[in-house]
């Protein structure tokens, strides 16, 4: 699971100057580099190790590309083929119309914006994209001649590849959305065939995720329903055997136990055996004292309307250990916290095992976790790794400070924080309260709980990712305003739980809806959490005017009266949000999602992004990637430099000319 910032903008104590930490501006983008402090004082064979598993992070770009949208790859590289070639004018509004279409694509990974999932709208004619192309010698577009008009019409055509993910309750989720999941296949048909193979699971206490690592087939002829397999010899072969070559080199430069996971990790990308996945995780989980650390592989399901296919994604990282104290100290009283979670008894986990949290510098950033990238994660993902053996929890600090950096002085909380006080303590805490929520979140929020006897764990089918994610905010809002933090010495006061309190109600009942486009509902299984708690809370304590909407000067703004009241709110609907998901109650958990957490009030929609844009700033981020080169001496890595290039462009034009390694059709 992912923890996506939730800071729209940070607070500020800095100059009003513009900052070279934003590389590039497009649309409603901002894309920002991050530094890796601390990398140059690696021992040697700790940067040959990041160095390899960089590469292989790097590997796997084309296969997010093909699964979030079978046309994805044959469009970027004829968009690319022009880019590298076009002689003709680059300042006409057409061109620039172009260049910002290619930036996008680039950024979402695809032809769908990366939150909302709808397809972009050029801003550019398809006969002025038809004459670039005939201006520049064919040959330059290979394989690609024969696909210009597939190419045309994914852009183009409204009525084609509307949405990415449609999760629209009541449509056929899979026929109506346009990622590379499943081909020609029905739900239902889908939905039959993995309740077979669960029947067949039936009772095994360490169920497979079945269909993780595969797209789902229906042949056109026979009707045969099969998996293509993601692995070497499989589907996205060509990609996959790079990725394991890069993991062989790390392997052989990586201690125990870290060199027989990679090994772990190697036989399952071979056999594509999700098994030995399974091992690979165990064995990934165990590990808590490697310095240098990884994620590599199909391993978040947002991207599949059934909550059961893998995008692939890549993280190399290692341990801040100035910054882990705070971590060690909530994961040293996991058990406390669990036993005193305001949810059913029977649903609270007996016995924590092996909560790691840690606070990492990213060094390299891979998948669906570029350009936009969660600022935590929380793996493994399968329920019972999480029961036996525990999971790894991660705050991605250099990440949250190139935010803040770039966020520096944008008159976010002038704008839409309403009363001093709550600017005050934004700025004093704010930073503190993310970090802290963001932790709890990841390290304990997803981590608690169990399910009844019987309960598997999918049962809440696409209501799923978002009533998870609200259970693992919840948990951490409430013990945000515990006094236990004080005790622990982690904050100094309720005040900075007051911030985050007040910051989280004002992004889930208004700011965030800064990333939608007008006309549409929620979609982001995030963002749809956040809308969820903060309406329900505001609702459940309308009465008592926990949470209220004032008006001044013709602006809406949101503020909390009872801080304490709002959190025993978080504690009553973490109790309920919990028996949803150890009952599998999936009419419940249904209501609660379509009820609070999908609709969005058209005027207040269209206050939000007007005060935004006046602001001038980008609701959404992403980072452009440190460069890191292998100094090589007698055939031998002597050193690793790293440098930090600030061109967006020139990173994207790069990647594909070097880990570009899939067909166009696959
Ligand atoms: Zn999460």
């Amino acid at each position: 699971m992912i923890c996506i910032a939730t800071a729209l903008a940070s607070c500020c104590d800095g100059s009003k100057s513009e900052t070279p930490w934003i590389v590039d501006r497009f649309d409603d983008i901002k894309v920002i580099r991050y530094e890796v402090p601390g990398f140059d004082e690696l021992p040697l064979a700790q940067k040959e190790l990041v160095y390899y598993l960089a590469e292989a992070a790097k590997c796997g770009r084309d296969i997010l590309f093909d699964q979030n949208c079978a046309v994805n790859l044959p469009v970027r590289r004829t968009l690319e083929t022009v880019y590298e070639n076009y002689a003709g004018d680059r300042t006409t509004e057409e061109w620039l119309a172009l260049e910002k279409y290619l930036k996008k694509v680039w950024f979402a990974n695809g032809i769908h914006h990366h939150y909302s999932n709808d397809k972009f709208v050029p801003e550019f004619t398809e006969q002025f994209l038809l004459d670039a192309i005939e201006s520049i010698p064919v040959e330059r577009f290979g394989e690609l001649t024969g696909m210009i008009g597939v190419v045309c019409n994914a852009i183009f055509d409204p009525e084609m590849y509307k949405t990415r993910l449609n999760q629209k309750a009541g449509d056929d989720l899979l026929w109506t959305s346009s990622s590379n999941y499943y081909r020609n296949v029905r739900q239902a048909e889908a939905e039959k065939f993995y309740a077979d193979m669960a029947d067949a699971d039936a009772g095994n206490p360490e169920p497979v995720s079945y269909g993780l690592n595969s797209q789902l087939v229906k042949e056109e002829k026979t009707d045969r329903i099969y998996e293509r397999v993601w692995k070497v010899g499989g589907m996205y072969s060509a990609a996959i055997e790079k990725i394991v070559y890069w993991l062989e080199k790390a392997q052989a430069v990586a201690d125990e136990p870290q060199k027989s996971t990679i090994g772990e990790l190697i036989a399952y990308y071979r056999t594509g055996d999700l098994k030995r996945f399974d091992a690979y995780n165990i064995a990934w989980v165990k590990d808590t004292v490697s310095h240098v650390d990884f994620v590599n592989g199909f391993i978040e399901d947002y991207g599949d309307p059934l909550g059961r296919k893998a995008s692939w994604e890549a993280n190399v990282n290692f341990m801040d250990k100035a910054a882990c104290h705070r971590t060690e100290v909530i994961s040293e009283n996991a058990q406390w916290f669990e036993d005193h979670s305001p949810v059913d008894p029977r649903y609270r986990k007996e016995r924590v095992k092996g909560v790691s949290a840690k606070v990492i510098t990213v060094a390299m950033l891979g998948g669906d976790c570029y350009p936009a990238t969660p600022i935590g994660i929380n793996l493994p993902n399968a329920d019972w790794i999480r029961k036996e053996y525990g999971s790894k929890s991660v705050t991605i600090d250099n990440i949250t400070y190139a935010y803040e950096m770039a966020a520096h002085g944008n008159g976010f909380d002038e704008e839409f924080v309403l009363r001093v006080e709550d600017r005050a303590r934004m700025e004093a805490y704010g930073k503190l309260a993310d970090d802290l929520h963001t932790d709890l979140h990841e390290c304990l929020g997803h981590g608690s709980g169990q399910l009844a006897p019987g309960v598997k764990g999918g049962e809440l089918g696409s209501y799923g990712s978002t009533l998870e994610e609200t259970r693992a905010d919840l948990f951490g809002l409430y013990y945000l305003g515990d006094p236990k933090l004080v005790e622990l010495g982690l904050v100094p006061s309720f005040d900075a739980a007051k911030a985050g309190y007040a910051k989280f109600i004002l992004n889930g009942l208004m700011t965030q809806l800064a990333r939608i486009e007008p006309g549409k509902n929620v979609e982001e299984s995030h963002m749809r959490n956040r809308q969820l708690i903060a309406a329900w809370c505001y609702e459940a304590g309308r009465a008592d005017n926990v949470i209220e909407w004032v008006e001044h000067e013709g602006k809406r703004y949101v503020v909390v009266n009872d801080f304490e009241r709002l959190r025993a709110l978080f504690g009553e609907l973490l109790h309920e949000v919990q028996r949803i998901k150890s009952e599998g109650d999936f009419e419940a958990g249904k209501e609660l999602v379509e009820r609070y957490a999908v609709r969005v009030d058209p005027a207040l929609h269209a206050e939000v992004l007007a005060r935004y844009r006046a602001l001038g700033i980008e609701p959404y981020g992403g980072f452009v990637n440190p460069e890191y080169e292998a100094v090589e001496r007698d055939g031998r890595i002597v050193d690793v430099r790293i440098s930090y290039p600030a061109d967006y462009v020139g990173q994207m034009m790069d990647y594909a000319k070097r880990y570009s390694f899939l067909p166009n059709v696959n």
